[in-house]
């Protein structure tokens, strides 16, 4: 069984963002609908070497997982967060489309 940390309260504002190396690639970074394993495991891995060269790699995983979000974040998938204690929240009925609307979010916020 997993320790799973409680989700502690934003203290870090997200305009790291504007330096983020995966702008205008999110297609790689989330899941598109029935999505096949061998698929995911390509795109989580063209992901990852994006994450390797962003500058605000730790400041990303960080707000991740302190948020519990969906998808691939700071060099992270979500199987990789949850197994170091931060699984995302969400139901996984209507993941999708909460995944879609955080990350639609972030972008205007950016
Ligand atoms: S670490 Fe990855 S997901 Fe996070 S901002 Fe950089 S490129 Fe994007």
């Amino acid at each position: 069984m997993i320790d799973v940390a409680p989700a502690p309260e934003l203290t870090n504002p997200i305009d790291w963002m504007d330096t983020a190396t995966c702008k205008g690639k999110s297609d790689l970074f989330f899941a598109p609908f029935a999505e096949r394993p061998e698929a995911r495991v390509r795109r989580e891995a063209k992901a990852r070497t994006i994450c390797h060269t962003c500058p605000v790699m730790m400041k990303c995983r960080t707000h991740a997982r302190e948020t519990r979000e969906l998808g691939f974040w700071g060099g992270e998938s979500e199987g990789e967060r949850a197994a170091a204690g931060f699984p995302p929240t969400t139901p996984i009925i209507g993941r999708r489309q909460v995944a879609a609307q955080r990350a639609a979010r972030a972008l205007e916020a950016s």
